[in-house]
């Protein structure tokens, strides 16, 4: 939903977006659309935020096609949006200004795999799903799994993560290097494939999380991981949330290395007993992974039901059979699907936090009192392990004082976060959603990130209207 918060920085009334969508056609032909239905769906498609598409959508090929048409777009001053799948929560391909939307989707070559380094090369196009299903042979495997099946690009530029991060960690540990094309259209490398470097500046992580507002991220080598020798998981039931969530304190200062640790509230596991035909027991409930050894898997989950049991849960049913586990983890990726089914009237606003793991309990507790006295349908799902939850709210958007209600909601979980030693996201980005957090959570730190982006992109032709708030 567009608010004063919002609105970009700049305006770009001096554009001259005609003369360039009209070269970027003759150039491009039709990889280059003005279709109303695709710029739209190059726009924000995925929660309440309002959809605002680009005034074109071209499907480049090549890093030197990006740069080509970064070079022109910037000439004219025309705003430029990155995009990989579209899949991100907080308006990031929206196009306030208009412009132009560069789609990756195209460039899905997996470059090189380096079995005996355990990293790959792709372009950004590549999605977590095609490079798994390609690497799977290798005997690795790409862990950091969105619910979305995103682009590589995407993920990097979200700092995204997932079930798995607790044990493998997210985006910002992943990327080992990138090429990007700057703003100005000049093509950089940065980062290498070097376990470690003290090489200057880490402009990698510069780039990882930078949204697509400080230049389009066209390849990556991200770090791989050996499949492990056993798997074993399952899930367990809890009396609520509190105990679910200092179980789960429990098991991470305990330094069992778990692969996954979820947490389902007693709403979510209605919708995904719905949507995923699961029978479970409609109570807060963990879903777990553990990885390593037969011997090591056995010991930890023998660990943590001993943690369920102390905390009230269980019994902890495991889940023996791949197909089981699989059915398992596509119920929990595909747990907005199934929130949104609660309400298929309703429009769906989703938020992320994420707070220190001492404070998780606390938080998760807090905001569960939070729905229910306003009212809400509003499941909280979480990669809790890492101290992050969602929460999923069905609002009419018919209905002005419950959008009041929920836009008063959130802000007061994000200003909860901030003030618990966390973050007003753990994971989904800032976008346009998010934006008016940043003053609390960084400070003057926000100041140095505006001297940063006023470097790099004086003209804010990159994704303007994202991640910085206006004052
Ligand atoms: C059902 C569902 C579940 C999800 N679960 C998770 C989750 O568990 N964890 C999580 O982290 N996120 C999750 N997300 C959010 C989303 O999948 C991530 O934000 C993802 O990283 C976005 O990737 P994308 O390819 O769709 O990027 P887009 O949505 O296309 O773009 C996102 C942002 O990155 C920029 N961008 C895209 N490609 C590039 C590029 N090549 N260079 C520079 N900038 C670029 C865009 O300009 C935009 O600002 C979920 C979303 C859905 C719909």
């Amino acid at each position: 939903m567009a608010t004063a918060e919002n609105k970009p920085q700049t305006s770009n009334q001096n554009s001259d977006v005609t003369a360039v969508v009209a070269k970027l056609s003759e150039r491009f032909q039709d990889r280059c659309s003005t279709s109303k239905a695709l710029r739209e769906q190059h726009g924000h498609t995925t929660t309440w935020l309002k959809n605002q598409p680009p005034d074109a959508v071209v499907f480049a090929q090549s890093t030197e096609e990006v740069a080509e048409i970064v070079r022109l777009c910037a000439a004219h001053k025309v705003p430029i949006i990155p995009f990989g799948t579209g899949s991100s929560l907080e308006g990031h391909v929206n196009a306030p200004l208009g412009g132009v939307s560069i789609d990756l989707s195209r460039m899905n070559n997996i470059l090189e795999v380096n079995p005996e380094d355990l990293d790959c090369r792709v372009e950004a196009g590549v999605t977590r799903k095609q490079l798994n299903s390609y690497i799977r042979d290798t005997g690795l495997f790409f862990p950091i799994d969105p619910g979305a099946d995103a682009s590589i690009g995407g993920m990097a530029a979200t700092r995204a993560s997932g079930t798995n991060a607790v044990r493998y960690g997210t985006m910002k540990d992943a990327v080992l290097g990138l090429t990007v094309v700057t703003p100005d259209g000049r093509i950089i490398r940065t980062g290498g494939r070097a376990k470690k470097s003290s090489a200057g500046y880490d402009l990698t992580r510069l780039y990882v999380g930078s949204e697509g507002t400080l230049g389009v991220i066209t390849e990556l080598t991200v770090r791989l991981h050996g499949q492990p020798e056993a798997i074993s998981g399952g899930v367990c039931p809890f009396p609520d949330v509190t105990a679910a969530c200092n179980a789960v304190i429990a098991t991470i200062q305990m330094g069992i290395p778990v692969a996954r640790i979820e947490l389902l509230d007693s709403l979510q596991v209605r919708a995904c007993n719905t949507y995923s035909k699961l029978d479970l027991a409609e109570t807060p409930t963990l879903f777990l992974e553990f990885h390593g050894s037969d011997a090591g898997v056995r010991e930890q989950s023998e660990m943590f039901s001993a943690i369920a049991e102390e905390y009230g849960g269980g019994p902890f049913q495991w889940a023996t059979a791949a197909e089981e586990r699989t059915k398992l983890w596509t119920a929990r990726h595909d747990a907005y699907w199934a929130g949104k089914t609660l309400n298929p009237d309703a429009e769906i606003m989703v938020t992320d936090v994420c707070v220190p793991i001492s404070r998780l309990a606390e938080c998760v507790t807090l905001t569960a009192e939070d729905i229910q006295a306003e009212g809400f349908l509003a499941p909280i799902v979480g990669h809790v392990g890492d101290g992050n939850f969602h929460v999923q709210i069905l609002v009419d958007l018919n209905d002005p004082e419950e959008v009041r209600k929920t836009e008063a909601f959130v802000e007061r979980l994000s200003l909860r976060a901030i003030d618990m030693g966390g973050t007003c996201t753990g994971e989904h980005g800032v976008g346009q959603g998010k934006q008016k957090y940043l003053r609390r959570e960084h400070g003057e730190a926000l100041d140095v990130m505006r001297a940063v982006k006023q470097a790099l992109d004086p003209d804010n032709v990159m994704n303007p209207g994202k991640i910085l708030p206006q004052s």
